[in-house]
């Protein structure tokens, strides 16, 4: 008998839960982006089931206080009228990690019973184990898994006109590309916080320029469609003068987006509570009229075309003995657009290691081994002992 199976089941059920979650998340995000968003709370659970709740035409409460005792107070308390009665509805939001079991379902029964509210409703996307159900089923608590939430996140749904244009999936490669770095002792950085990942919007523009009987030029700028900043350009054909070509996001094009549902995303990359949609702050009239300004000297630019695309952008923060990192990978076709660990602290030179006393980045020449324990050094960090020979140790081994 094996005992590898049940695990390996466990594990590929509690991914799978996961990145059910995540889908969620992030569908719940675009929903927000095309309707009328509120004030957030900050939890995904609570701010969706709000809307839903809004939608049936219950007026929402969060960390409702009901009763004299003020340590009394339920996640939200929804309440409308049905005639001269008040239905009110109470609801018990988990996102913890773990799932909810029969007694936390008892204490909210409990809770419910001392407020006297009729109905309460138990919300908790990772599921409920134990005897959660046979509990929920004997003291009347509706209990809401990630199945019934995804339903009623499909109640809240936008009409069609307002459709979220294309979103553009995370390449596998990125969470190797972010976490991999070119140090020899890379593994001395750490993630100091859970990765972010934003879509964000950005505009393509396509132009081309003609002398009224030949097309001469072809191109595309694209446009970070938050800020409106240009961030990449290419010719497809002709010639022209300082276009502001970065190479970080012409590739998207050759990625197919997806228009319904979103994107899986690797599973390395955790990113539990991390998950935004970016709402466009640019229209399309300006990208236009931009695209001519960055085009310039040229008087017959047209522009023949604007695409709107969602591209995985992922931030991460890194510590080293206190120094901290960030890089920024454009996720879609895994481009680092940014990365503070790609220049030595010392100087403007490629970086070879981190040194591990202070955490700043070393390149070759100001690189330092503590000739002890081999620990990677700056030229700042290293001490030496012996008048003559000066043997290279870090603090340490020094005063070892
Ligand atoms: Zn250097
Ligand atoms: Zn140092
Ligand atoms: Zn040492």
């Amino acid at each position: 008998m094996s005992l590898a199976y049940p695990t390996l089941n466990y594990r590929a059920r509690l991914h799978h839960t996961y990145s059910a979650i995540l889908t969620l998340r992030i569908e719940y995000a675009r929903v927000r982006m095309t309707t009328s968003a509120r004030a957030e709370s900050g939890n995904f659970v609570v701010d969706m089931v709000c809307d839903v709740c809004r939608v049936e035409g219950f007026e929402v409460e969060k960390n409702a206080q009901t009763g004299d005792s003020p340590s009394y107070f339920v996640d939200i308390l929804a309440s409308r009228k049905k005639g001269k009665k008040v239905q009110r509805v109470a609801f018990e939001c988990w996102e913890g990690t773990s799932q909810v079991e029969g007694r936390e379902v008892e204490k909210f029964a409990a809770r419910l019973k001392s407020l006297g509210i009729q109905s309460g409703i138990y919300v908790s996307p990772k599921g409920f184990g134990g005897n959660a159900e046979f509990m929920a089923r004997k003291l009347g608590v509706e209990l809401w898994d990630l199945a019934k939430l995804k339903e009623r996140v499909e109640n809240i749904k936008a009409p069609e006109r307002h459709k979220v244009p294309g979103t553009l999936p995370v390449a596998r490669a990125a969470a190797s590309r972010i976490l991999a770095h070119g140090l020899v002792n890379g593994t001395f950085l750490k993630l100091s916080s859970m990765p972010r990942l934003e879509f964000r919007p950005y505009f393509f523009s396509n132009f081309q320029i003609d002398d009224g009987r030949k097309k001469l030029v072809q191109g595309v700028v694209v446009f970070d469609g938050v800020d409106g900043r240009v961030c990449d350009a290419a010719l497809f054909e002709g010639h022209v003068e300082d276009l502001p070509s970065t190479g970080f996001f012409v590739d998207c094009l050759e990625i197919e987006s997806s228009t319904g549902s979103m994107p899986k995303l690797p599973p390395e990359l955790e990113m539990k509570n991390t998950v935004t949609v970016a709402p466009s702050g640019v229209t399309e009239d300006m990208i236009r009229a931009k695209t001519k300004e960055i085009v310039s000297g040229r008087d017959e630019v047209t522009v023949t075309g604007v695409q709107l695309l969602h591209i995985p952008i992922v931030t991460v923060e890194m510590l080293a003995a206190g120094k901290s990192y960030r890089k920024i990978l454009q996720a879609a076709t895994g481009k680092m657009i940014w990365d503070d660990t790609q220049k030595c602290s010392l100087c403007d030179h490629k970086p070879r290691a981190i040194c591990e006393v202070c955490g700043g980045t070393v390149c070759l020449e100001h690189e330092r081994t503590c000739s002890s324990c081999r620990k990677h050094l700056c030229t700042d960090c290293v001490v030496t002992k012996g008048i003559v020979n000066k043997i290279p140790l870090c603090p340490t081994c020094k005063n070892a």
